[in-house]
C-alpha cells in the first residue's frame, strides 16, 4: 500500500541526522522503498528515554499515508511517554538472509531497515477509530469484518498514536560476501563454501481455541496472509 509519497518532505537519508555514514552505498533514498518495507513489516521498535535510561520496546504497527500508527495500553510507560510528544526513534527491520563470508569478520546479514525520527501525536475520535481499523487490517488482514469493534471502555484504556514519516532513512543490505581478497587466494579459506542463505518467515496451520465451535470454518482471509 503506497498511497502517498509525502510531497515536500525530505528524501530518506537527506537530513544531517539521517544521512548514512557507515557503508553509505547501502542507503536507499526513494521514499517508495521505505513505505514498501514498512508495509511488509509487522513489528517496530520504539525508543524512549526515562531519567537518562533508554528503553527500546517492540510494538505492532501499521502505516497510514505518511505516518506510522501504533496503539497500546494507557498504562504503558512507552505509550504514556510518547503521548507527551517527546522525540523518539522508530526502526523496522526485515531480515532476509545470512551471509557466509570466508571470514567471520566479513560475514553479515541481508536486511531491509527503516528508521524514523520524530514525535508522535495522540489520535482521538474518528481519527483514532480509523487508525485502529488500519492497524487491525495491517496486522490481521480481513479480520476487521469479523472482530467486535472496540467498546468505549476499551477505547478509554487505549492510547493511539501517529508518528510522522518526515525524517527517515532506509538501509538495505543485499548481495554476496565482500571477502578480504587475501581470503580468496588463501589455500585453506578459498576452498570453503561461501554465499547467502535466504531466510523466510511463514504462518503455520491455524489452531482453533477451545471455545471455537467445531463447525466454525477457518476464515478464508487467513489463507492470503504472507509475512516477510
Ligand atoms: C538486521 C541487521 C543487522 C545488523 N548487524 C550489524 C552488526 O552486527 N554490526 C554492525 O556494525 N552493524 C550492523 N547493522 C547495521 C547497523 O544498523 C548500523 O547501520 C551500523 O552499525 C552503523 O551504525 P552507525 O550509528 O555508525 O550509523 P551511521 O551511518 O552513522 O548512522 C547515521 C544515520 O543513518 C541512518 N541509519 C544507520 N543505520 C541504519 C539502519 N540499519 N537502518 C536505517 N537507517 C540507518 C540513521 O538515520 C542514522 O541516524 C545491522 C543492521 C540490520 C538491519
Amino acid at each position: 500500500m503506497v498511497n502517498s509519497l509525502a510531497p515536500g518532505h525530505p528524501d530518506p537519508g537527506s537530513t544531517d541526522r539521517t544521512r548514512l555514514r557507515r557503508i553509505p552505498d547501502k542507503a536507499v533514498t526513494e521514499r517508495v522503498t521505505a513505505y514498501e518495507i514498512l508495509d511488509a513489516g509487522l513489528v517496530a521498535h520504539l525508543a524512549v528515554l526515562q531519567e537518562g535510561q533508554p528503553f527500546v520496546l517492540p510494538v505492532g504497527y501499521a502505516r497510514r499515508g505518511d505516518e506510522v500508527l501504533i496503539h497500546g495500553s494507557s498504562g504503558s510507560r512507552l505509550f504514556r511517554t510518547l503521548a507527551e510528544g517527546v522525540p523518539t526513534c522508530l526502526t523496522v527491520t526485515l531480515l532476509d538472509g545470512m551471509v557466509l563470508a570466508r571470514s567471520a569478520f566479513e560475514s553479515s546479514m541481508h536486511y531491509r531497515s527503516v528508521m524514523a525520527l520524530g514525535s508522535a501525536r495522540r489520535l482521538t475520535g474518528d481519527e483514532e477509530l480509523d487508525a485502529l481499523t488500519v492497524l487491525t487490517e495491517h496486522l490481521l488482514p480481513g479480520r476487521s469484518r469479523d472482530a467486535r469493534p472496540p467498546s468505549k471502555k476499551e477505547l478509554a484504556a487505549t492510547l493511539t498514536l501517529a508518528l510522522p514519516l518526515d525524517e527517515i532513512s532506509v538501509k538495505v543490505s543485499a548481495g554476496f560476501p565482500d571477502d578480504d581478497p587475501a581470503d580468496l587466494i588463501d589455500p585453506i579459506y578459498s576452498k570453503i563454501w561461501a554465499g547467502v542463505v535466504p531466510m523466510f518467515t511463514q504462518f503455520g496451520t491455524p489452531i482453533p481455541d477451545q471455545f471455537t465451535p467445531e463447525d466454525s470454518p477457518v476464515p478464508d482471509y487467513i489463507s492470503t496472509w504472507r509475512c516477510e
